[in-house]
């Protein structure tokens, strides 16, 4: 099964808003077996988009079509289909009604631009969107390829996609597909490629996704047996976590934040957080998780290098001494969370976010944490890269990975410090 992506909106051709509907709708593909054969973006433009849908029908069993089926002008996909299809845009009586509904629910008269979206080209069905006015459009083409176009905005997309167009492209190819996809932190893509090269075969595939300082493994493979398909998929698994196990920290939609709340849950132990640069971030991702306050106690920003002596207590000589970016700061800083809150674990972080660098020894992205738990203290040095932002993101990710490191006994090599407890290890 081939399938081929169009992606329509002069916002994207012109660099303003980035395709992201593309390279979704590769990614639930492949998954699902199907081969992607092309992608390409076109602007509102109805001759550019009815010509690249005869293009690209030409080499595929299914065009899957995102954007222009907003209510204004420039929103041109419908017709492009009609025009290349040579069909009539015909008004459709139930989503008329539906969309007259949507607006009276809200209590605001429908401007009368939105009729257009209850048209579909004759022969067209319809696809529901109940996130938004704008239904979907499917069209088999006698003896040819399904063409659907689904609206531009992700949210609207990405459900629509899942929940009414892959069930019948999955339904069309025949074969049943089975996937299952592993979380890894603390290594990095290459790494994980390198370990596992052998076993990145093409049935069943295994595709790495890089996610924020974590990487996420499908493995996928297709079959008219089910039993088949899932024991092969098993199989692929387990001896890719003989290889890169201590890295796994869940599957399918785990995140790390869920993870360290159940790890806790089970030790009967809680955590608190003293932040710097992160600035929140690691206690948003810690009480992300339903029930997170039965293991998470609380989070102090402690941002200025003075409300760290006056907040946390850190030692005045020391900020003097080494600046607020240093590795007994960070362990300072979660000792102090620890003692103040009475939790079994604290983690601190503290860094340069930059732009600015801290110093010729510090350069932007320099960034320590600080852990201080049940049996030990730990500090680690990291050095991030992006902007400040996302500097700040994967500082907390990092503090979290370090954790779970803990937590799980993964890391054989934490380093510690000097004046650590005698294990060096929590
Ligand atoms: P449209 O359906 O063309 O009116 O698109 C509405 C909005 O959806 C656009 O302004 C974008 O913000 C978003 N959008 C459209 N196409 C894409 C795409 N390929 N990737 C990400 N966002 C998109
Ligand atoms: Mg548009």
């Amino acid at each position: 099964m081939r399938a081929a992506i169009l992606s329509v909106g002069t916002e994207l051709t012109v660099g303003r808003v980035q395709d992201t509907n593309s390279r979704f709708l590769a990614a639930e593909l492949t998954g699902a077996g199907v081969d992607v054969v092309e992608a390409r973006t076109v602007g509102d433009d109805l001759g550019q988009i009815a010509q690249a849908m005869g293009a690209l029908a030409a080499v595929a069993d299914w065009v899957l079509v995102t954007g222009g089926l907003g209510p204004t002008a420039d929103d041109l996909t419908r017709e492009a289909l009609a025009r290349w299809t040579a069909r009539p845009l015909v008004v459709d009586g139930r989503a008329l009604a539906h969309l007259e509904a949507f607006y009276r629910d809200r209590d605001r008269p429908m401007p009368p631009i939105n009729r257009k979206q209850a048209t579909r080209p004759r022969g067209a069905r319809l696809i529901a969107n109940p996130h938004g006015t704008a239904p979907g459009v499917m069209l088999r083409l006698p003896g040819g390829p399904v063409v659907v176009l689904m609206p531009g905005p992700p949210r609207e997309m990405q459900p629509m996609f899942r929940e009414r167009v892959l069930p019948a492209v999955r339904r069309a190819s025949g074969r049943v597909i089975h996937s299952r996809s592993l979380r890894l932190v603390g290594i990095g893509e290459s790494d994980i490629e390198t370990r596992i090269a052998d076993l990145m075969g093409s049935d069943p595939s295994v595709a790495p996704y890089a996610g924020l300082a974590e990487v996420e493994l499908r493995v996928a493979t297709s079959d008219p047996d089910a039993r088949r398909a899932r024991s092969r998929v098993d199989a692929r698994v387990a001896a890719i976590r003989e290889r890169v196990g201590q890295w796994i920290y869940g599957e399918e939609d785990d995140t790390l934040e869920a993870v360290i709340h159940r790890l806790l849950l089970l030790r009967r132990e809680t955590v608190s957080v003293a932040e710097s640069l992160s600035a929140g971030r690691l206690a948003t991702r810690l009480t992300r998780v339903a029930g997170s306050s039965e293991t998470f106690a609380a989070g102090i920003v402690a941002y200025a290098t003075r409300t760290k002596e006056t907040l946390l207590g850190v030692d005045p000589d020391l900020l003097r001494r080494e600046g607020s970016v240093h590795p007994e700061v960070a362990v300072a800083m979660a000792r102090a969370a620890k003692a103040r809150t009475g939790t079994s674990w604290a983690l601190a972080t503290t860094g340069v976010a930059g732009p600015t660098p801290g110093d010729a020894r510090r350069p932007v992205g320099t960034v320590y944490l600080g852990l201080v738990g049940p049996g030990g203290e730990v500090v680690r040095e990291a050095h991030l890269f992006g902007d400040r932002d996302a500097i700040a993101d994967r500082s907390a990710q990092a503090a979290l990975v370090l954790l779970w490191q803990c937590l799980t006994g993964r890391d054989p090599d934490v380093p510690t410090l000097p004046s650590a407890s005698p294990t060096g290890r929590p």
